[in-house]
């Protein structure tokens, strides 16, 4: 993967500010990584995603020892040299405490209901990692366990989620629809309930876009 490292921030700095300004990543909260030939593009811990500059942003190694940079990088940083390190097909992570989807880790609820058809092709199940503490070691190992197993996506009960991606842009977008689907999840349960596709509709879907 090859990025200049002024395309790779301004690529931070643009995401950050779309995930702040959609409600994705409120107050300080919240983290973005890039990976470059370099090291790991981080933000820095303590910062509100929709007020950073370059200096908010900081490299790396796969240890989390800083490269450049003069701020201290994310708290959660371990967590994402975790994900680098056990996939290779991850260039991109973002991690928040988006509310709506939060709502399902604070509920201790993994998301898994087929509710529609375009979550069915992408997803069988978002699965939930048991509280460990924020920031922590431990918290790092069970998400780099629960992405070498193919998952791209992980709800911290109790805390957030975490998302990779190929691509910051991909990551982000991944991320929008996980909250609109937990929106269309919630309004469905106020109206009535959210009811699922069935076991040959969601077979049906996926054949179609396989074939394709
Ligand atoms: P940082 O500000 O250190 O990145 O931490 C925010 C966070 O979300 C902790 O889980
Ligand atoms: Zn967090």
């Amino acid at each position: 993967m090859q990025f200049s490292d002024q395309g790779s921030k301004n690529d931070i700095l643009y995401w950050s500010k779309r995930l702040y300004q959609k409600e994705m990543s409120p107050s300080t909260s919240g983290n973005v990584s890039l990976r470059t030939q370099k090291g790991i593009l981080i933000t820095t811990s303590g910062v509100c995603l929709n007020d950073m500059n370059e200096e908010d942003i900081v490299l790396i190694d796969y240890n989390g020892n800083l490269i450049e940079g003069n701020k201290k990088p994310s708290s959660e940083k371990i967590m994402h040299t975790e994900i680098y390190t056990k996939r290779d097909d991850i260039n991109a992570i973002i991690h928040c405490h988006c509310p709506l989807i939060t709502a399902f880790c604070v509920a201790g609820k993994s998301i898994n209901k087929p509710i529609l058809p375009d979550f069915a092709l992408m997803y069988d199940k978002i699965p939930l990692i048991p509280y460990l503490c924020p920031s922590t070691i431990e918290l790092a190992e069970a998400v780099g366990i629960c992405f070498e197993k193919n998952n791209n996506v992980a709800l911290l009960q109790n805390h957030g989620v975490v998302l990779g991606s190929d691509t910051l842009q991909n990551a982000f977008y991944q991320l929008e629809f996980l909250r609109a689907y937990v929106q269309t999840y919630f309004g469905a349960e106020v109206i009535s309930s959210a009811k699922a596709l069935s076991k040959k509709q969601v077979a049906e879907i996926r054949q179609l876009y396989i074939k394709k």
